[in-house]
């Protein structure tokens, strides 16, 4: 039997999702399916319906057929990849001691296991992105697309949730602005922060390899091995290692290309882009007061006009510049003007500024290519057999100091 009053309730309940968050609010006072509803509009149906509030995904369909008939489940990943539902990857190859079939199976994976974190919603995360990050996103990819053909490389695209906007971001035990994660396959950016995005992006689109080991009780471990010029020391064996954390080799001087690369990238946008024009002319505009204004400045820090600066007022009411990777990108100068100064026949007839040029250039193709054989071999005809490995092997920017004023 009908109840009319219930009839007339249901009719209150509003059928748009918007409209439905702010009813469950107020109503129901449950903030939290409201504000879900309200960054998953998609999911009104199943909210309505008094589903899960995480719907279900083709990645829950892949488990529960693979539980129930496991020998289905490479060929229903491998249909996944084929009808795109699995994201591509961004690094180009596994070294290490897996057989080729082995690789395949972990590639696999790695792509479900992507695939299912993107959707994965975090807390502390803006899950809708801001016009401007968007168009910063866009602008990367496809700037970096001719970088990258430019050296013989094919284009690819980081996708918008593969770049998380985040209220901390984490990186090896301290609190930082950006990071690129490869092995999760997603960057992790700060909010407020369009000159990070683009340096995490740099990172993303760089050459990238990840390791496959035999750990000694037989099980694989698969981790990030390459990230551009960055080379992460292997994690096993840890006994010769008495359990001290991995090394990075080269990791400054990659920091440094990438955020050389980055200001270059920034520099070129054009003033009259429809969302990220006013941008660029305050950064035109920063340029050209530091270049104007503050010679001190680029003078103290060896700085280059075109490098993002951001101003900070203090409290005191003085204003402090910064600029990101200030002392590894003076380190990168300070190793080509060496270089120029010891290999006068290599940079004959060529002014110290245009040497500089090809040698970045070098560097920033073998980010992107993953072969830094043209460098090091250059550094070693220069410096003497050996001494690329050893610079490569340097922590501390302090050492690094050293060792490049000793060349
Ligand atoms: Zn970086």
């Amino acid at each position: 039997m009908e109840h009319a009053p219930s009839q007339q309730y249901e009719h209150e309940i509003p059928e748009e999702a918007p409209a439905l968050a702010d009813w469950i609010e107020e109503e129901l006072g449950d903030i939290e399916l409201a504000q879900f509803l309200r960054d998953h509009p998609e999911g009104l149906e199943l909210c309505a319906n008094g589903g899960s509030i995480l719907p279900r995904t083709v990645f829950d369909l892949e488990k529960d057929v693979s539980d129930v008939v496991p020998e289905y489940q490479y060929d229903l990943r491998k249909s996944l990849a084929l009808d795109g539902t699995l994201p591509v990857l961004t690094y180009d190859r596994f070294v290490g001691d897996a057989t080729q079939s082995m690789k395949a199976l972990i590639e696999m994976s790695h792509r479900l296991e992507v695939g299912r974190s993107r959707i994965e919603f975090w807390e502390g995360e803006s899950v809708e992105k801001t016009e401007g990050q968007l168009a910063m996103i866009a602008y990367a990819n496809d700037v970096l697309d001719v970088l990258r053909k430019g050296h013989g490389l094919d284009s690819f695209t980081i996708p918008n949730e593969a770049i998380r906007i985040t209220d901390e971001v984490f990186t090896r035990n301290r609190l930082n602005k950006g990071e690129f994660a490869l092995f999760d396959q997603c960057a992790h950016v700060l909010k407020y922060t369009p000159w990070i995005l683009s340096h995490e992006m740099v990172h993303a689109k760089s050459y990238a390899a990840v390791r496959v080991e035999k750990k000694t009780e037989g099980a694989l471990a698969v981790q990030a091995y390459r990230m551009g010029l960055l080379i992460i020391e292997s994690d096993e064996p840890r006994k010769e290692k008495q359990g001290r954390e991995p090394l990075d080799f080269l990791r400054g001087l990659n920091e440094a290309v990438t955020e050389e690369t980055t200001s270059r990238l920034v520099a070129e946008m054009p003033e009259d882009h429809p969302v990220l024009g006013e941008i660029a002319q305050w950064y035109h505009h920063l340029s050209a007061f530091m270049k104007e204004r503050k010679q001190n400045l680029l003078r103290e820090w060896n700085a280059r006009p075109y490098w993002i600066t951001n101003e900070v007022d203090n409290l005191d009411g003085t204003v402090t510049y910064t600029s990101a990777y200030t002392r590894e990108r003076n380190l990168m100068f300070d190793l080509f003007h060496k270089l120029y100064e010891r290999a006068p026949d290599r940079f004959a007839g060529k002014t110290e500024q245009e040497a500089e040029e090809e040698l970045f250039l070098m560097l920033q193709k073998a980010m992107f290519t993953g072969n830094i054989l043209p460098f090091g071999r250059l550094f070693n005809e220069t410096f003497g057999r050996g001494k690329f490995r050893e610079y490569g092997h340097l922590q501390e920017n302090d050492e690094i100091a050293e060792f490049i004023a000793d060349l």
